[in-house]
């Protein structure tokens, strides 16, 4: 352990990226995105953000797409990335680097063709099926029915774009199909380990193994439910990383915090009382479901020194994973 695990996370969040693969707010065009300054305050140097997922309309996904994309390119302090060396940049110019993802392809509505558009968009990153089946595969809280003929093209198309496979919310047959049809590395961006909370979001070790098998990436996400008995504390978040890393090794863990503006506004969100259909009762029964705030990636990197894991293993788990394997499918 380093004398000061607290000087080492310091020293960390200066000389290397720290990467949040996923946000959690509404994908909305009347979101406030002065609000990201959360994330910068937070020492977060990159940052995926949801443009869309199957609960909402293709169409309303577009409009968020396009909010979202015209707020960052003028705003002063962030960044549009399309390559890992603008990410590096970007934090050089102490910026906040910015792509996007999709939670699940009912955002297609069919098409093959919108992949690349997506692409062109600044999208780099997009899961199957939002909880529940859709035409591309399964999702993690419905009758899992496995990867579709179109969901075995998509994952061809974007292998071909540069486009990350994420199997976060996705079923465990269409997951370990996806993770077996793709020829690059696939990620769960935000999936905890169901070994230690056994919640369907949560993911089982043979999807972990097979994730890490194809060079990619698992990351440890903050929602209290998925961590534990509600629980956001950064040492829960460290025991889900200790899990992985005893798992798949320390090289194949990363953090999708899932950090949503509306936990800061009530103090956690109602899921149980969104839409029944894709947040079920049984899995979502508990008021004010929160999640661990930004400030906690600093926090889980010291807590992970603390815990004698070594610089290069930390650098790893708080960005250069996730930025591996971007660099590796990024295009
Ligand atoms: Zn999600």
């Amino acid at each position: 352990m380093p004398d000061d695990p607290r000087a080492a996370a310091e020293a960390l969040f200066r000389d290397r990226v720290i990467w949040d693969d996923h946000a959690g707010f509404g994908p909305d065009p009347g979101v406030d995105l002065s609000r990201l300054r959360t994330w910068k305050d937070a020492g977060v140097d990159y940052l995926s953000i949801d443009v869309g997922y199957d609960v909402m309309d293709w169409r309303d996904a577009i409009k968020s797409l396009a909010a979202f994309r015209r707020w960052i390119v003028a705003a002063e302090g962030y960044r549009l990335v399309a390559s890992v060396d603008e990410v590096r940049e970007a934090k050089k110019a102490g910026d906040l680097a910015v792509t996007f993802d999709l939670e699940g392809m009912n955002a297609l509505d069919g098409s093959l063709d919108m992949v690349e558009l997506y692409h062109g968009l600044g999208v780099r990153q997009m899961l199957f099926a939002y909880n529940r089946n859709n035409l591309a595969g399964g999702g993690c809280h419905d009758e899992d029915t496995g990867l579709t003929a179109f969901g075995r093209e998509v994952v061809a198309e974007m292998n071909r774009l540069g486009m990350v496979v994420d199997c976060s919310h996705t079923g465990h047959r269409t997951t370990m199909e996806a993770m077996e049809a793709s020829a690059a590395p696939c990620v769960f961006s935000h999936s905890n380990a169901r070994a230690l909370k056994d919640h369907e979001r949560n993911i089982r070790d043979d999807q972990a193994r097979a994730c890490a098998a194809t060079g990619g990436v698992v990351g440890v996400v903050g929602i209290g439910i998925f961590l534990g008995d509600n629980d956001t504390s950064t040492a829960a978040m460290a025991d889900h990383v200790d899990y992985y890393a005893d798992l798949i090794g320390p090289e194949h863990v990363g953090v999708g915090l899932d950090w949503a503006f509306e936990n800061d506004d009530g103090g956690g969100a109602d899921l149980k009382d969104l839409n029944p259909d894709y947040w079920p009762r049984r899995q979502y029964d508990v008021p004010h479901v929160g999640c661990a705030h930004p400030r906690q990636i600093f926090e889980l990197a010291e807590e992970l020194f603390r815990r004698r894991y070594g610089a290069a293993e930390v650098a790893g788990i708080m960005g250069g994973n996730f930025m591996r394997v971007a660099e590796a499918v990024w295009r």
